[in-house]
């Protein structure tokens, strides 16, 4: 009974406390008078079997003589013995016995001594080694007794020992937020504030003292960010979205859900980005003015001389000429900004859009040429076609250009095809056409800005070999990829795929 009753208080003060060097002084000062000892010592090991901590029973020693100690008891002594062996065993005569290793005289005096190893999950964690002046002190009962303590004894130290690693990591990722430059939060699922590192104390202060579960509202001062949080919290998708700051600045933030925490945002500051974006917007809107309005006034002159009064065949030819380069000119023009706008991510609405209208509105506005030159046009088209997320005025310009192109270098007479599915988690487009075809080496450098083919079957084509660069340009933008098939002589598949949404 009274064991029992010994080994409840010994497990319950050991585990009632995380500190490691009071646990190992506590196991001591618990389990030198239950066996009647008069000192001992213990040592615990960390995963690669060094000695992580330890108290001697030689007191006073330095920290080097300390260690000079115990590699000796190790190596060649009883807790070297009992590490190997195991077991718990006793030295009932330190005379006769050669695992005891005697201390130098400034050590106290032994006579018999008894030792237990600690065990967790069949490793040795630690030693525990208890002495007496008199030698055949210990006997097996107490042995017993104490390989019993022994184990609720490794208990408490596994414990406190993953408590250390838990605040040694805690501590090391607390540096990690404090010195990182960009902003992080963290909230629980219903917007409990759990941490603001300092940038993010500093981006949007003004909100109260943090304490647990501070709400969202009342920590930060900005609405856009609130918001942005409440979004994903009712959608349960990750969010991003550029927050700006009162004193200019810009963060670009990303939210992402984390199991059984809730809600992790990061925030990085784009403000230099936003200054890029906005200068090349500039240089944009500056060059397509000065280009265009003195092509213009040329276009205006032009059509106002045949009026000025009667004009010969050369005269008017001339003019002619003047109209068709003006109209070459601004197409390029057109092209060059529209694919400088594209590139800079400028004027992109974002809507979920049906790719079947978008299909639908180009094939209108390109049936005219097709009618022309005696192409038929046909489609296959699946229906329901999955939705995608994008700018629809951009994505039936990719389809624009597509059928222009299928019905430029297409001969008379020939056939166009649209088709559309979705696939694994896309949709695909293609526009098949039965034309001059592109050579294996060509289509290479198709997509590229400026590249035309050049061969007697596209001479006379008009072009600016811009098209496919922005066809190109706009479907990457939406997280797309386009590709070719081609034979010449046979005709050419222009594809693409978009990624489907599920909604914004
Ligand atoms: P362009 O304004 O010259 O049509 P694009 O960038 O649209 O510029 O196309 C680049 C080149 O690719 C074209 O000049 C043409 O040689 C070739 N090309 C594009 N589409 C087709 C097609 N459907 N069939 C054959 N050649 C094509």
């Amino acid at each position: 009974m009274s064991e029992t009753r010994l080994l409840y208080d010994i497990s319950q003060k050991l585990n009632s406390d995380l500190d490691l060097d009071r646990i190992l002084a506590d196991i001591l000062a618990l389990t030198v008078p239950s066996v009647d000892a008069q000192d001992g010592s213990i040592m615990i090991f960390d995963d690669t079997g060094q000695v992580a901590h330890q108290i001697t029973i030689r007191k006073g020693l330095s920290g080097q003589q300390a260690q000079e100690e115990t590699d000796r008891v190790l190596s060649g002594g009883l807790a070297g013995w009992v590490v190997a062996q195991r077991r718990g065993t006793i030295v009932n005569d330190t005379r006769h016995d050669e695992r005891w290793l005697p201390f130098p005289d400034d050590g106290p005096q032994v006579g018999s001594a008894i030792a237990v190893p600690l065990m967790r999950r069949d490793k040795v964690v630690g030693v525990l080694t208890l002495i007496h002046p008199q030698p055949h002190h210990f006997d097996v009962d107490q042995l017993a007794l104490l390989s019993s303590i022994a184990n609720q004894a490794a208990v408490a130290v596994e414990n406190a020992r993953l408590f250390r690693v838990v605040q040694e990591e805690r501590a090391k990722l607390q540096a990690v937020l404090n010195e990182a430059a960009d902003v992080i939060m963290v909230t629980d699922e219903k917007g409990g504030v759990l941490l603001m590192n300092p940038a993010a104390r500093l981006a949007f202060r003004g909100g109260a003292p943090l304490s647990a579960g501070t709400r969202l509202e009342d920590a930060v001062d900005n609405k856009k960010l609130v918001d942005l949080f409440r979004q994903a919290m009712k959608t349960g998708i990750p969010q991003e979205k550029e927050i700006p700051l009162p004193d200019g600045r810009t963060l670009f933030a990303t939210l992402t859900p984390v199991r059984d925490v809730g809600w992790v945002a990061v925030m990085q500051d784009i403000t230099y980005l936003k200054t890029l974006d906005q200068m090349k917007s500039d240089f944009v809107a500056t060059v397509s003015h000065d280009l265009r309005s003195p092509l213009q006034m040329i276009y205006t002159y032009a059509g106002l001389l045949p009026e000025m009064g009667p004009m010969n065949e050369m005269q008017l030819e001339f003019v002619e000429g003047i109209n068709q380069s003006v109209e070459k000119m601004s197409a390029l023009i057109t092209d060059l900004l529209d694919l400088a706008k594209i590139e800079a991510g400028m004027e992109m609405t974002v809507k979920v859009c049906q790719v079947d209208n978008l299909i639908r509105a180009a094939l209108t506005e390109t049936l005219q040429k097709a009618m022309a030159k005696s192409i038929s046009i046909h489609t296959e088209i699946e229906a329901p076609l999955p939705l995608v997320a994008g700018d629809p005025t951009r994505l039936e310009q990719v389809m624009t250009n597509l059928l222009d192109n299928a019905i430029k270098y297409t001969p008379n007479g020939g056939r166009v095809t649209v088709a559309a599915r979705s696939g694994d988690r896309e949709i695909i487009v293609e526009v098949r056409d039965t034309g001059i075809g592109i050579s294996a080496e060509d289509q290479a450098h198709i997509f590229e800005k400026f590249f035309r083919v050049k061969s007697p079957q596209t001479e006379g084509i008009e072009g600016t070999g811009l098209g496919l660069a922005i066809v190109r340009s706009i479907i990457e933008r939406h997280g797309g990829r386009v590709w070719v098939h081609s034979r010449l002589g046979v005709g050419s598949t222009f594809g693409f795929a978009l990624p489907i949404t599920s909604g914004l």
